[in-house]
C-alpha cells in the first residue's frame, strides 16, 4: 500500500506525495527546555521518530528540522530564580533532552534550530509582517492582527466568526475557543533578557520561531508539520497565519498530530503533576528505556493512550517474547529442510507488518501481525515442524521488526557488562565445563548473576538474558 496520513487540515487521510520526489521536508516542534521532559512530551517525540522511520521505510530522504525552544515566560522564570544566565540554564535541559532522546533511540533530526540563534531573520520577518500591514504595536510590543488573514481557523477548523477584532494576548498558548491577536515581539521587561534587533529591543513570542525556522531551513513550503494535538490551536493556526502571510504560500502540505499519554484519563502534564520523567522510570523504578519505548510506539498516534505500571509490565513482556524467539530461532537444532508453510506465515507477515505502518502508522496492526507469526512458529516449533531452511527467513521478519520498533537490544545497564564481555564469559564458563572444573564454571555463573545475567543451560546450549 502507498504510503498514506491522516491530515489534519484535510481532515482526510490522503496518499503521501512530497513536492520533490524522494525528499521530505519536513518540521516538527521541539521541547521547550524549561525543565525535564515526561513521557507524556516523549510520546510525541517517539511519533516523531516513527514517522522519520516509515518516510525511510519508503525510500524517501528526509530533510527534517526540530527547533529547541529555549526562550519563554518559563524558562525566563526559573533561570532567574536560580540566578542563571539564559544560556546555561538551557543548555542543561537541552543535553538532557537529547540524552533522554538517545536512550529511547530516537533518530536525530538532520537538523535541530535553537529560537535564540536564529532571533536577527525573526525580527526581520516581522518587520515584513509590519510593511504589509499585518501587525500593530502597542507598549513595545508587535501583535499579528489575525483579521487580516482569512484563512484563520483553517486548521483547527473553528470558526471565529465572532471574535473580537483588537482583542490581544500575551501569552503564547491560550483557549481553544479563544482567537485573539498574539505576540509576534515581546517589548523588553527588567530583569528579562532581551534583544537588539532591527524592529528594536524584545524577545520573540513563540509562535513566530517556528514560522521562521521552518522557512529559513526548508523554505515556503513545507512536506510534513507536525506535533501534539495541543500545538493544532493556537501555535499552528498561527504558525501558518504568520508563514502564510509572509510568503503567500501554502505552509505545509499534511499536518500530523499525535494524541495525548493520559493518566487515569487525564493528560500527562508538569501542571497536574501527573507525571514521569524517564530518569523517573528507568532509575530508581528500573525499567527499561526499551519498554517504554515500545509502549509509547505499540498505540498508534492518533489513539490516546493511558499509561499505567501494569501496562508498562506487558510492554516489557512482550519484548521479552520477541527476544526469546529470537533466541530459540538462533540457538536451537533443527532439522534439515523448509516447511512452505512457515515460509508463507513470514512472507504474509511482513506484507501485514508494511501495509499496517503505510496505512498512517497503524503500529497495533504492525505488531499484531509479527505476534501472529511468533505464535504460528513457536508451535511449529513445538510440534517439530519447524526446519533448518526456516530459520534465515524468520530472523528476517524479526529484522524488519525491529529496524522500526527498535526494541530488541537490552539496553546495558549503566555500569553493567556489555554483550561482548557476557559472551565471552559464558564461553569460558562452557570450556570449564568440557573440562570438568565445576567449581569454576559455577564461579562464572555466580559473577554473572551477581550483574544481572542469567543463564540458562538448554538441550541447544547456553542461553543468557538480562534479569
Ligand atoms: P513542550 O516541551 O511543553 O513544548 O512540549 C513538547 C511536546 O510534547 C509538544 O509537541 C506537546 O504537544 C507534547 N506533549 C505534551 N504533553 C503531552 C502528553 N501528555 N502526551 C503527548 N504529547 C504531549
Ligand atoms: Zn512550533
Amino acid at each position: 500500500m502507498p504510503l498514506r496520513f491522516y491530515n489534519t487540515l484535510t481532515q482526510q487521510v490522503q496518499p503521501f506525495v512530497p513536492v520533490e520526489p524522494n525528499v521530505v521536508r519536513m518540521y516538527t516542534c521541539g521541547p521547550t527546555v524549561y525543565d525535564y521532559a515526561h513521557i507524556g512530551n516523549f510520546r510525541t517525540f517517539v511519533f516523531y521518530d516513527l514517522l522519520r522511520r516509515v518516510l525511510r521505510l519508503n525510500g524517501l530522504k528526509l530533510d527534517h528540522v526540530m527547533n529547541i525552544t529555549d526562550v519563554d515566560d518559563k524558562i525566563i522564570r526559573n533561570a532567574v530564580a536560580q540566578g542563571k544566565s539564559l544560556a546555561d540554564y538551557t543548555n542543561l535541559y537541552t543535553q538532557a533532552f537529547l540524552d533522554d532522546c538517545a536512550t529511547l533511540r530516537l533518530e536525530r533530526p538532520e537538523r535541530l534550530a535553537r529560537a535564540t540563534e536564529h532571533i536577527p531573520e525573526m525580527a526581520t520577518a516581522i518587520r515584513k509582517l509590519e510593511e504589509s500591514g499585518h501587525t500593530y504595536r502597542s507598549d513595545g510590543s508587535v501583535y499579528f492582527r489575525i483579521s487580516t488573514f482569512p484563512g484563520y481557523g483553517k486548521l483547527s477548523h473553528n470558526d471565529f466568526e465572532g471574535m473580537v477584532a483588537g482583542a490581544r494576548v500575551d501569552v503564547d498558548s491560550y483557549d481553544k475557543t479563544d482567537a485573539r491577536d498574539f505576540a509576534l515581539w515581546k517589548a523588553p521587561k527588567p530583569g528579562e533578557p532581551s534583544w537588539d534587533t532591527e524592529i528594536g529591543s524584545g524577545r520573540p513570542g513563540w509562535h513566530i520561531e517556528c514560522s521562521v525556522m521552518a522557512i529559513e531551513f526548508l523554505g515556503a513550503t513545507l512536506d510534513i508539520h507536525a506535533g501534539g494535538v495541543d500545538l493544532i490551536f493556537p501555535h499552528h493556526e498561527n504558525e501558518i497565519a504568520q508563514a502564510e502571510a509572509l510568503t503567500g504560500k501554502p505552509f505545509a502540505n499534511y499536518w500530523l498530530h499525535s494524541e495525548f499519554l493520559l493518566v487515569d484519563g487525564q493528560k500527562m502534564s508538569k501542571s497536574l503533576g501527573n507525571f514521569y520523567t524517564l530518569r523517573d522510570l528507568c532509575g530508581e523504578l528500573g525499567h527499561a528505556p526499551e519498554a517504554i519505548r515500545y509502549l509509547l510506539a505499540s498505540a498508534p498516534y492518533r489513539k490516546s493512550l493511558n499509561f499505567t505500571m501494569d501496562s508498562l509490565r506487558s510492554a516489557a513482556t512482550a519484548i521479552d517474547r520477541l527476544r526469546n524467539f529470537k533466541l530459540r530461532l538462533e540457538s536451537a537444532k533443527f532439522d534439515d529442510g523448509r516447511n512452505t508453510k512457515i515460509v508463507d506465515a513470514g512472507e504474509e507477515a511482513v506484507r501485514t507488518f508494511y501495509h499496517a505502518l503505510n496505512d498512517d502508522l497503524n503500529t497495533a496492526e504492525a505488531l499484531a501481525a509479527i505476534f501472529e507469526f511468533v505464535r504460528e512458529t513457536n508451535i511449529a516449533m513445538d510440534e517439530g515442524q519447524f526446519f533448518s531452511g526456516n530459520r534465515e527467513g524468520a530472523l528476517n521478519v524479526l529484522r524488519d521488526f525491529d529496524s522500526f520498533f527498535d526494541v530488541l537490544k537490552p539496553t546495558a545497564p549503566a555500569g553493567g557488562l556489555p554483550d561482548a564481555e557476557i559472551d565471552r564469559l559464558v564461553a569460558e564458563r562452557t570450556a570449564a565445563k568440557k573440562a570438568r572444573d565445576f567449581a569454576r564454571s559455577d564461579r562464572i555463573r555466580a559473577e554473572l548473576l551477581e550483574q544481572g545475567v542469567i543463564l540458562e543451560d538448554t538441550k541447544d546450549g547456553v542461553r543468557w538474558k538480562r534479569k
